[in-house]
């Protein structure tokens, strides 16, 4: 059982971060934020895919001011990501739940301490995005990108927060590698108490992010550490999104959700597990009910992991049987078998509600 770091719990929009709220999942969109008809059809994408808050990047003004239609047709608590002209941070703070800075490109403090004023006039939070990649001349010079350079940089700025009277923050420290990124959330958590967005930026495509982010977070999260997180992947929407929720599933962070189990498969096999199982995760995805559910490529182990799963498939030659807490409710031909198996877990989810 993990043992969360004591944080203080702050609200973007309706979700809660830090205290003893789930740790939630973000991801970004990758349209142009000014097209507010794909931005949306990106935001329910990811919504449907189990997404908890939604960051949007705003480089121009014409992003800032599509913010407001964005927030009208969605519903999922909506951050605006700020580099550079703290101008859009201050127009962005009229319709958004959070804003997100980096303090090293922001340029002067007076400019933060606008967006601060935005931000307590409408009650929202604000993350300091500490990237290591860009720190603040001052702290890249005496400590270079390093752990230590991240950790000051994140110290300067919520002092400088706290001395503005503003203590709805949270934080992330991120590095495109995972010793770093790890040891500098490390350093920081006994230092304050606000909550983390955790996340290894740049991680690469599917593949490499998902490693680097199972170790770096998973790291993170069974020492405590973590309110909220992000797995950045050069890749589709979902994949963020099901990878996070893996990681928290997995890491035991998160309770809910369907635990897949399948075999490895193996010579006995005479149905087409992959395909069945990769659908079954995608069109399962965003069930947040905690359900233990079974897809086994023979009868060989198949019946006694059903005893233990919820909804169970074990698959024969061109046929396959579908068991409910243990016990066959169909024997199906093997093309019926995923509908089926995905109506029953519906099914238990809608009446566990
Ligand atoms: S369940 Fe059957 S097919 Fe799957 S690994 Fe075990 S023996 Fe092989």
């Amino acid at each position: 059982m993990i043992t969360r770091y004591p944080t203080k719990k702050i609200y973007v929009g309706n979700v809660a971060v830090g205290g003893d709220a789930p740790i939630s999942t973000q991801s970004m969109t990758y349209s142009n934020t000014y097209d507010v008809d794909a931005t949306v059809e990106q935001i329910k994408r990811l919504h449907f895919a189990g997404c908890d808050i939604v960051r949007v990047a705003v480089p121009d003004m014409e992003d800032a001011l599509a913010l407001k239609a964005i927030k009208e047709q969605i519903d999922l608590p909506l951050v605006a990501d700020i580099h550079y002209n703290y101008k859009l941070a201050l127009i962005a703070a009229e319709s958004v739940d959070c804003i997100r800075f980096n303090p090293g490109n922001i340029g002067e403090k007076s400019r933060i301490k606008e967006i601060v004023k935005a931000c307590q006039q409408r009650d929202i939070p604000i993350r300091i995005g500490v990237n290591a990649g860009s720190l603040e001349k001052e702290f890249e010079n005496k400590y270079g990108q390093t752990a230590e350079g991240m950790v000051a940089s994140a110290e300067y700025n919520i002092k400088y927060l706290e001395d503005l009277g503003f203590t709805d923050i949270k934080i992330s420290l991120k590095a495109s590698d995972v010793e770093r990124t790890v040891a500098a959330y490390r350093q920081l958590r006994p230092k304050n108490n606000y909550p983390f967005h955790l996340g290894v930026t740049e991680a690469g495509t599917l593949f490499h992010a998902t490693v680097k982010s199972a170790i770096g977070l998973g790291t993170l999260l069974l020492e405590g550490i973590g309110d909220t997180m992000r797995v950045s992947i050069t890749g589709e929407l979902e994949e963020e999104i099901n990878v996070a929720r893996a990681i928290l599933k997995d890491s035991g962070a998160m309770p809910d959700g369907l635990n897949i189990i399948s075999c490895p498969t193996c010579g006995r096999i005479e149905a087409d597990l992959v395909t069945a199982v990769a659908e079954i995760e995608r069109r399962t995805a965003h069930i947040k009910t905690p359900l233990n559910v079974s897809v086994m490529g023979c009868v060989v182990n198949a019946i006694g992991e059903a005893a233990h799963a919820d909804v169970a498939i074990a698959y024969g030659k061109g046929k396959g049987l579908i068991m409910v807490k243990g016990e066959v409710i169909a024997n199906l031909d093997e093309h019926e078998l995923v509908d089926k198996f995905v109506y029953e877990v519906e099914k238990m989810a809608a009446e566990s509600k």
